[in-house]
């Protein structure tokens, strides 16, 4: 017999529209569409207050915006989003380092034995939803059960900013009413063949039994009879951490400005070791990517003396490899910097002057975290690192 398992579904609630809805709370309440801008976009996340018009992702723009004329549109901001998605998933670390994320704004969490320090899984996952509400503004809704197919319907289930638990004695009064096409791994194909068959419910796949499904279906015909058993030996398979995190730009006119180029370096290392910070990592290599009007691009790349996350420790040295390009002296269409040989904070680490000095710039490093939380990326940028300015005033629009 296999111990029981223990297994947490985390899904973050219409998670582009609502960060909309956090970053301008103008939008709060509101219908909110985010996805492609014209007409012939598509819907790539909407508000709740949106789908209440019919309104549901992966819909053109122009039928959405028939469904819904209030509403209002929003294009993807990938960056801010992923950011945030970082904050969250550093919370469920803080549980467990057995994640499998399934996309941005969902995963599934091992918490097995887990319980000697945080105790139940429902009580993990109140937690959980309490921290990234109170950490980030965001709800999330989670699932708890013995596996993850029915940790994924239970977070359903919860849908918005619930939580909901399937014990082992409420596998069948939860599953076998539920329409076949809740099963994981039925699409509209195979959903409308086995209507066509007759079996519309997980009740009635259980009572058609192994051999029928098996004849009708072969071997997903045994895996959905098995689902309909509540049964799903998949373990949670945790990707680790990820090896190199970077952004990049291209600008809306092709740039000859070095000194400008260097100020909008000094905001990319900024963004990107603020998320390497997040996640309680540390990097070792810097590498920088300029690509030139002529869509010809070289890319830079240098160690750093000793692994590190501060904007001191990591911009002079991608601002030397900018210098080892040819911005200045030809047109530049893009611009991007990766951080990369990722570790664990502190790893390397042994003396204690460096220690020291250490702990001091990561209480700096986090307090600008937080004041960047508060008032924007853009909001303060350290003076001591700013190149000269040429006279002109930049324009310093953000994203
Ligand atoms: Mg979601």
């Amino acid at each position: 017999m296999n111990k029981a398992r223990q297994i947490l579904h985390l899904d973050l609630d219409a998670f582009y529209a609502s960060v909309e809805q956090l970053d301008e709370p103008a939008l709060r309440g509101q219908p909110v569409i985010v996805g492609g801008v014209s007409d012939r976009g598509v819907v790539c996340a909407c508000s709740y207050e949106a789908r209440r018009f019919g309104v549901r992702s992966a819909m053109g723009m122009l039928r959405a915006r028939q469904l819904c004329p209030e509403a209002v549109v929003r294009p993807v901001r990938m960056g801010r989003y992923r950011e945030l998605s970082e904050e969250v998933f550093a919370i469920y670390r803080r549980y467990t380092d057995r994640i499998e994320p399934l996309s941005i704004d969902e995963a599934f969490l091992d918490v097995t034995g887990c319980e000697r320090l945080f105790g139940p899984p429902l009580k993990i996952a109140a937690a959980i939803r309490a921290a990234v509400k109170e950490e980030t503004g965001l709800t999330v809704s989670a699932g708890a059960a013995g596996n993850k197919f029915l940790a994924k319907l239970a977070s359903e289930r919860g849908k918005p900013d619930g939580l909901v638990e399937i014990l082992p004695g409420e596998v069948d009064s939860f599953l076998l009413a539920l329409p076949v096409a809740s099963l994981w791994g039925v699409g509209r194909v195979t959903a409308e063949r086995l209507q066509q068959l007759g079996l519309q419910r997980v009740a009635d796949l259980r009572k058609a039994g192994e051999e029928r499904l098996a004849k009708l279906l072969g071997s997903q015909g045994v895996q959905l009879y098995r689902l309909s058993l509540g049964l799903d030996e998949r373990p949670v398979e945790s990707s680790g951490r990820p090896k190199s995190l970077g952004h990049e730009e291209t600008f809306a006119q092709d740039r000859w400005d070095h000194k400008g180029l260097e100020v909008e370096l000094l905001a990319m290392t900024e963004r990107v070791a603020s998320r390497v910070r997040r996640l309680g990592l540390e990097a070792g290599c810097v590498t920088v990517k300029v690509k030139y009007g002529d869509f010809t691009q070289v890319t830079r790349s240098a160690s750093l003396s000793s692994a590190v996350s501060s904007l001191e420790g990591i911009y002079p040295q991608a601002r030397e490899l900018l210098g080892r390009t040819e911005s200045g002296r030809r047109s530049v269409r893009l611009l991007g910097l990766t951080l990369s040989q990722l570790q664990p904070a502190g790893a390397g680490q042994s003396d204690l002057f460096g220690q020291e000095q250490r702990t001091r710039q990561q209480s700096l490093d986090q307090a600008l975290d937080r004041v960047r939380d508060r008032f924007g990326r853009d909001g303060i940028v350290r003076g001591t690192l700013l190149p000269e300015r040429s006279g002109e005033p930049s324009d310093d629009g953000g994203e």
